[in-house]
């Protein structure tokens, strides 16, 4: 066997663009995948469309990736969409752009991604082995030596960790990166969910609002139980990651307007997945509450005259209907029982008091955050390698000579949009070019 080898750990989006690239340097690859075949995470991406970029530019993708986005500047400055659409061409892979900058396969087939990736790996003579997974990568003298499974040792002259994150394990990634980094001297910032659904404890009324999906509403979330909240400490724009996004001013945690959707247990929908690290890192700290401003187009004072007229106008009619003219129907009744107002009662029997206790939930319905679903169920793992341990401009180990890492083991995670993926193989190319150039 020779020495003179790169072994990739892990057949993801990272590991599959590494081994390629090492390959097509002229490096003599080995890719070693735990499940039966490689892609899994890429084929249940972007509901199995894959949303492998973004028409973002640089700047944008890495404050999409919070205050670790700088580490990737090496690695999209050598290889960035474009060099991604050309590389997924060259396979057979054309790629349409949405009208929000998201780009897919034009097939909207996430496997047509895969077999491209599986095509470049082949053409250069990767030797890919499935249902292999790696127990140990050994190093002596500080330098990479082999790497392990249960039954096997393979000589490495360098190694490039693939392994991906720790969320929906279904898919292979187990999370089995972190040990055998941490058994080579690398620290492991603490994983956690990311992009994931968050549970609420006010678990009847949830449970009443279930499968209502609210659009363009404004959800902001607090470092503070839930009755202390001041809505007027809500900022009127957005805030979180992402260039146009503020840093929020405690107790505010994030605000960010979009949609969202009642779970059995909480609430989903692109605008929670996004605040949804935010919230869980807060949550270390004390409690965490969540306010929907269900009406952000218009004011508290307008809100309330709105109203006043309606009520005016329609005093025979009951309030549930009148309110299910500003929110969606099935919400209409679950909201006046938080305001303690009875759905059949006449507008025109309804209080000055009760009135502005319906406009001010209209305009701030609030919940206690309990957590979020598990790992598991996040879409991607926030945390992971130190990148204070990894040189951004080849992705090698400071402390282990021939030792590489790309993707989501390390600690980087981004928003959703393509932005997780374009990482994979931007870093992924950049690891194997390197892993190529040391042998
Ligand atoms: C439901 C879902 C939807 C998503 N949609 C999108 C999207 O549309 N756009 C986007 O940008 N991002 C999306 N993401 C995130 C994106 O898929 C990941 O960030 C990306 O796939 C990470 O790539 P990776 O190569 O680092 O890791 P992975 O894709 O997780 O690959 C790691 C590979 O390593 C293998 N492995 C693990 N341990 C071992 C071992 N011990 N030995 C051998 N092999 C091992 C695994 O089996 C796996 O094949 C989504 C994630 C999820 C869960």
């Amino acid at each position: 066997m020779s020495k003179k080898r790169v072994v990739v750990i892990g057949g993801g989006a990272a590991g599959m663009v590494a081994a390629g690239r090492a390959a097509e340097l002229g490096a003599q690859v080995l890719l070693l995948e735990k499940m039966q075949q490689p892609g899994n995470k890429i084929l249940i991406s972007g509901n199995s469309r894959c949303n492998l970029s973004n028409a973002r530019g640089i700047e944008e993708f890495i404050s999409m990736f919070g205050e670790n986005g700088p580490f990737l500047y090496g690695a999209f400055h050598s290889f960035f969409r474009d060099d991604l659409l050309r590389l997924l061409d060259r396979y057979g892979v054309k790629t349409a752009q949405e009208a929000d900058g998201r780009i897919f396969p034009a097939s909207n087939s996430a496997a047509d991604v895969v077999q491209a990736l599986q095509r470049y790996m082949e053409e250069y003579g990767v030797e890919v082995i499935t249902g292999s997974g790696v127990t140990a990568i050994t190093a002596v003298n500080g330098c990479v030596e082999a790497v392990h499974t249960p039954d096997k040792f393979y000589p490495a002259a360098a190694v490039v960790l693939a392994t991906g994150g720790a969320s929906y394990p279904q898919t292979g990634s187990t999370g089995d990166g972190y040990s055998m980094a941490a058994k080579l001297g690398h620290n492991i910032v603490k994983i956690r969910p990311a992009l994931v659904p968050l549970t609420l404890r006010e678990k009847a009324a949830v449970k009443s609002l279930q499968g209502i999906s609210l659009k363009g509403v404004r959800l902001t979330s607090y470092s503070c139980a839930a009755k202390e909240i001041n809505a007027d400490a809500a900022p009127a724009g957005d805030t979180g990651r992402g260039i146009h996004g503020r840093a929020a001013r405690a107790p505010v945690i994030e605000s960010r307007c979009g949609d969202i959707i009642f779970t059995g247990s909480g609430i989903s929908g692109p605008t929670v997945l996004l605040m949804s690290l935010a919230v869980v890192d807060a949550m270390e700290h004390g409690p965490v509450s969540i306010s929907i401003d269900l009406l952000p187009g218009q004011d508290g004072k307008q809100l309330q005259a709105a109203l006043q007229e309606e009520f005016t106008h329609h005093g025979r009619r009951q309030i549930s209907n009148i309110v299910r003219q500003f929110i969606p129907e099935r919400m209409a009744g679950p909201l006046l029982e938080t305001a303690k107002i009875m759905p059949e009662k006449a507008a025109s029997q309804v209080s000055a008091a009760e009135r502005s206790a319906l406009a001010a939930r209209l305009k701030s319905l609030t919940f206690n955050v309990s957590g979020s679903l598990p790992l598991a169920g996040a879409m991607v793992t926030a945390g992971g390698v130190s990148l204070q341990e990894i040189d951004p401009r080849t992705m090698q180990s400071r402390l282990v000579k021939g030792l590489y890492f790309c993707g989501e083991v390390m600690d980087i995670d981004a928003d959703t949009g393509g932005y997780n993926l374009q990482a994979a193989f931007s870093t992924g190319r950049l690891a194997g070019e390197s892993a190529a150039a040391a042998v």
